[in-house]
């Protein structure tokens, strides 16, 4: 069924308001130059996009095409819609800011959970699936594999999400980790984090007001899920996402347009690296797309915390080399260079241990085993050590 909006989501009835400079905050903030294109390290093409957002068809407050300008004004190239439990269609291209001038590509997906079941767990996201796939929400398995079938890439939406009892929010975790075929998990949820920060109404508030005073990182618990998972022999992307919604919430008095999208893709992102320019053709422009996100050829950044383009993590053996996501036989030692756009502490990580750590902007570290690299770098911003890039795995493998 393809549904326009989903009867469980009114339309809301505020109006919009994702005002380019929508709060304090915002005015106190640095936000990262708008300078597009920087030259890269390598033959890659980075491109930047946001794959977790809901608009007025389901929770959330803008249209597509608000959706989209705000992506472009942040400086995004790509975002996914995934509304709960509603595919649209018609919606894909390119839409470009009236002001700005700046285009952003969208992409369709859906964001499915069990509506049947209480409290409604297992949000599976489902990028660029050309079709609803609500009719599956009851059966995780069935939707992976329907997804799959498709042409679509899933990810396991907020695996491990706490919930706000002061504000009614109850937690929405992954439970049926039975199944199988899932491209990865969304190691990072801004949205989800942020529900970790309020313990009391005065916190609530000055959380609301000064989001990244608090938001630090992955929870320590989904990273080690996530090499949990590795370590059984799989490839599991890991993506971040921002959950915008920017509706309005009220707190007594208080009335505020809490995270607009503009606000949000300028905060946790995750970062693709293409073998060619993002086409101008839709069909190849997606195309591009779901693989980088299929391979892993990603990383996930908090870029509010600074500029992360650039970033690179690779490796060399004998006769071989790979990036994020690929794999390199061990044939010999394998030499692995990561390189920071900005002083970080950047820290090399096998089957979930720390093997290297520098502080700086590149980091060299010589491997004779088989195992799953991957890298975590920390950056200091608003006073406190915070996660800034985590990158998708190196799968070192043995050779027979
Ligand atoms: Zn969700
Ligand atoms: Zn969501």
């Amino acid at each position: 069924m393809v549904g326009l909006t989903n009867p469980a989501y009114p339309a809301p009835k505020m109006a919009w308001t994702d005002k380019s400079k929508p709060s304090l905050y915002y005015e106190l903030s640095l936000i990262r130059p708008t300078e597009r294109k920087k030259r890269m390290p390598d033959s890659k093409f980075e491109i930047i996009g946001n794959f977790h957002l809901h608009t007025y068809h389901s929770d959330g407050v803008g249209s597509h095409r608000q959706v989209a300008w705000a992506a472009a004004q942040a400086g995004l190239d790509v975002i996914v819609v995934t509304d709960h439990n509603v595919w649209v269609a018609g919606k894909e291209g390119w839409y470009t800011h009236p002001e700005t001038g700046h285009k952003a590509l969208l992409l369709m997906g859906e964001e499915v959970h069990d509506e049947g079941r209480s409290p409604e767990v297992n949000h599976y996201l489902c990028l660029g699936v050309d079709r609803e796939m609500r009719e599956y929400a009851s059966q995780p398995q069935a939707l992976i594999d329907a997804v799959d079938r498709c042409g679509g890439v899933g990810f396991i939406a907020h695996p491990q999400e706490q919930a706000a009892p002061l504000f009614n929010e109850p937690a929405l975790p992954w439970v049926d980790w039975d199944v199988v075929g899932f491209a990865g998990i969304e190691l990072w949820n801004y949205m989800s984090e942020f529900k970790n920060y309020l313990p009391s109404k005065p916190v609530a508030v000055l959380a609301a007001f000064f989001p990244s005073l608090f938001i630090s990182g992955p929870p320590r618990a989904t990273l080690s899920l996530w090499d949990d998972l590795m370590r059984d022999g799989q490839k599991v992307v890991a993506i971040g996402g921002a959950d915008a919604h920017a509706n309005v919430y009220s707190l007594g008095p208080l009335r505020r347009a809490v995270f607009p999208y503009t606000f949000l893709f300028k905060a946790l992102n995750t970062h693709l690296l293409l073998d060619s320019p993002l086409s101008s053709e839709l069909v190849l422009a997606k195309a591009q797309v779901l693989s980088a996100l299929r391979t892993g050829r990603a990383f996930v950044a908090y870029d509010m915390a600074g500029d992360s383009r650039g970033f690179r993590f690779t490796a060399t053996g004998q006769g071989a080399s790979a990036g994020m996501g690929d794999e390199i036989p061990l044939n010999g030692p394998i030499t692995f260079r990561v390189s920071s756009p900005l002083p970080a502490s950047l820290r090399l990580l096998k089957d979930g241990r720390q093997v290297a750590r520098v502080r700086g902007q590149e980091l060299t570290y010589e491997a004779n085993e088989p195992g799953v690299f991957r890298v975590e770098a920390y950056r200091r911003y608003r006073m406190k050590s915070r996660g800034w890039i985590f990158s998708n795995p190196i799968y070192v493998s043995t050779t027979h």
